[in-house]
């Protein structure tokens, strides 16, 4: 180096370094700088990494896509950097014969010219060997992650110091013995497959792999077939037949399916259950099995991006090929291809179990059967109350027959000298017949068919005094309320007999009107009935006072008025005041000095309980006047 030239460098070094310190300071004033190793961390940390996305066949076209979703999310998720995705698509990987790849190529150089991306990441085997292939025009220096790819896709030799890769093991063999595990019977494997290059490829691999399988089962490819009539042939599968759903991406006849509707319209047609890897696809229409898991992957590749961005070289980021993960299955496709769960390998995993009615309209289920439980309780309720009600009733009637029984003895004075005297007819004209009788047999002829008449009527008299005896017996006897079909008239005339004598001691006069050919039938309790209309004569019969003047009647009326039958009870004594004709039928009312002034209550407590009314009113030319209605009997 010259002196000349030697001061020259000197006074260059000395502007360089001057416009440096320059530029340092005005770095530094405007806030950028990296004034220090912290400084310098923040703001790198700020710049956004540029992050080229190239899909296979698509950005939506499945199984890749949901890996795809799943390693940008956890890139979005864990970066410490911005980052900013872009994406691509090599559709060329779409045509069955090899395309022409050159134009793709232009334009990702022209985009990525002089600006090369932060890091490429390859998704799928046809992406990861066109990255590969173009690596060095396009991004010779960018460090690479060839990812969701299977391990046989990868150009081993061609893996240079700035490439990861992050690859799956596709194991056929052990895809297909699932099958045959959970379903011993099949027979025969049908392998649905497209005709892309990268299908064709798979086909054959497949081909050679289940070679140690042949003897166990036989294969169908469908690898020639346009899509329609693999349609066709699995709706008429042979029995023992499964389906495997290998890649459909391009079917034979050009067409393309990404998504899963080709598969859906498979799951619609076919008579066999199918078979898949690829998770991508669970959840609807495949059995299950062992499957790449999207998760796993998405996780790793993810990994091995940020440790790229973050300074690590791309060879030293190893990541294992990545495996199936334990099995899941379908419970929706068990049962319908009634798959036994104990066939499933162990450690499986069982979703989307339908749960039950009770499970799945649990607190609807509750909410019912609380509400059938507390009308259940108030149906119980009532029918307690209603039996306790009747319990009630019935033992007020016993009381009531009890007390009527009471009255009646109370009665039994007043009727014993009307009974003494019905008793005394048929009892002397009995003696009467006996004495002739003796008389004729002490004589010398005797009159045979004469003392056979005697004879009879003596049996006839005793009969009547028997009756007598009978209807006393009836009236006092100590009998449970009993309803029956009745004949109003007779039972109201039963009982007038046993007061006639009273009445006439008393120089009263009891009549008793029953229209002709006019039955009145009544359900009830004779013996009651008879009670009530006891109590209404002797009233009457005791409010004709023994000094009354005029005349000195009790009249019992029968008739009949719409549906009720009628028992007219009147007299011709003072009446009722009209201050206590609302309350004559309270029990303890009473105007008699020795009175108990229970006869009315009993009796309107009587003809209620027969359904009936009764009420008191006064005649309009004097005297008290009883009305009884009982309802006809239908
Ligand atoms: P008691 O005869 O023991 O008084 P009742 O219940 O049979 O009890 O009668 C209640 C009251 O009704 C009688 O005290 C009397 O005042 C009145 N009563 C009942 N029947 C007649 C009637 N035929 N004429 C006038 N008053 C009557």
């Amino acid at each position: 180096m010259t002196g000349r030239n030697s001061v020259a460098s000197a006074k260059r070094r000395v502007a360089e370094v001057a416009l440096l310190c320059l530029g340092l300071a005005v770095w530094s004033y405007l806030g950028v700088g990296p004034v220090n190793a912290a400084g310098q961390g923040e703001v790198n940390s700020r710049a956004p990494k540029r992050v080229l996305l190239l899909h296979s066949f698509g950005r939506d076209f499945l199984p890749w896509s949901e890996y795809a979703r799943s390693i940008k999310t956890n890139l979005e998720q864990r970066s410490p950097w911005p980052l900013d995705i872009q994406e691509h698509t090599l559709l060329t990987a779409r045509f069955t014969e090899p395309g022409a790849e050159g134009p793709f190529v232009e334009y990702l150089r022209s985009m990525y010219q002089g600006r090369p991306p932060d890091i490429v990441m390859s998704i799928g085997g046809p992406a990861a060997g066109f990255v590969q292939k173009h690596r060095a025009e396009l991004f010779p220096n960018a460090p690479m992650v060839l990812t969701t790819v299977e391990e046989r896709l990868i150009d081993r030799a061609s893996l240079t110091e700035r490439d990861t890769v992050v690859s799956v093991r596709n194991d056929f063999v052990a895809a297909f013995r699932n099958a045959l595990q959970v379903l011993p019977d099949t027979r025969t494997i049908a392998l649905v497959i497209g005709a892309s290059a990268l299908e064709k490829f798979w086909l054959e691999e497949v081909k050679k792999d289940v070679e140690p399988l042949e003897d166990r089962v036989s294969f169908v490819w469908y690898g020639d077939l346009p899509f329609d009539e693999i349609l066709k042939r699995a709706s008429a599968l042979p029995p023992h037949t499964v389906l495997f759903w290998g890649l459909m991406s391009v079917d034979a006849a050009g067409v393309v399916h990404d998504g899963d509707r080709a598969l859906h319209r498979l799951r619609a047609v076919a008579n066999a259950p199918i078979f898949c890897f690829e998770e991508s696809f669970f959840g609807r229409d495949i059995v299950g099995g062992p499957m790449h898991s999207i998760p796993e992957l998405g996780e790793k590749t993810a990994d091995a991006a940020l440790r790229i961005l973050g300074g690590e070289k791309p060879a030293d980021v190893k990541i294992e090929p990545i495996a199936y993960a334990a099995p899941k299955y379908d419970w929706r496709e068990l049962q319908r291809w009634g798959i036994s769960e104990s066939n499933l390998p162990k450690g499986s995993e069982v979703l989307f179990r339908e749960p039950g009615i009770w499970k799945e309209h649990r607190w609807q289920l509750a909410l019912i059967a609380a509400v059938i439980l507390i009308q259940a309780g108030l149906i119980s309720g009532l029918l307690h109350e209603r039996r306790g009600r009747r319990l009630a009733e019935v033992e007020s009637r016993e009381r009531l027959a009890e007390l009527a029984h009471v009255n009646r003895y109370a009665a039994v004075g007043e009727l014993t000298a009307s009974i003494a005297h019905e008793l005394n007819q048929p009892l002397g004209s009995i003696l009467t017949n006996a004495e002739t009788a003796e008389l004729m047999l002490r004589g010398t002829a005797p009159d045979l068919v004469e003392i056979g008449e005697i004879l009879a009527d003596i049996r006839r008299d005793d009969q009547r005094a028997g009756e007598v005896i009978r209807r006393l017996r009836s009236v006092l006897k100590k009998a449970p309320f009993e309803i029956k079909d009745i004949e109003l008239n007779e039972t109201v005339r039963e009982a007038i007999g046993l007061v006639g004598d009273v009445a006439a001691r008393r120089n009263i006069a009891l009549a008793f009107y029953a229209p002709p050919e006019m039955e009145l039938h009544v359900k009830g309790d004779p013996v009651q009935l008879q009670q009530v209309v006891l109590n209404l004569i002797l009233n009457a019969l005791e409010a004709i006072s023994e000094s009354q003047a005029g005349k000195r009647e009790v009249s019992v009326t029968m008739g009949r008025s719409a549906d009720s039958a009628e028992i007219r009870v009147g007299d011709t004594g003072p009446g009722i005041a009209v201050a206590d004709l609302k309350t004559i039928f309270e029990p303890f009312f009473t105007t008699k000095p020795e009175g108990m002034g229970m006869g009315l209550a009993i009796v309107r407590t009587i003809v209620e309980a027969h359904h009936g009314t009764i009420s008191a009113e006064n005649q309009p030319f004097g005297g008290a006047l009883f009305t009884v209605r009982l309802p006809i009997a239908s």
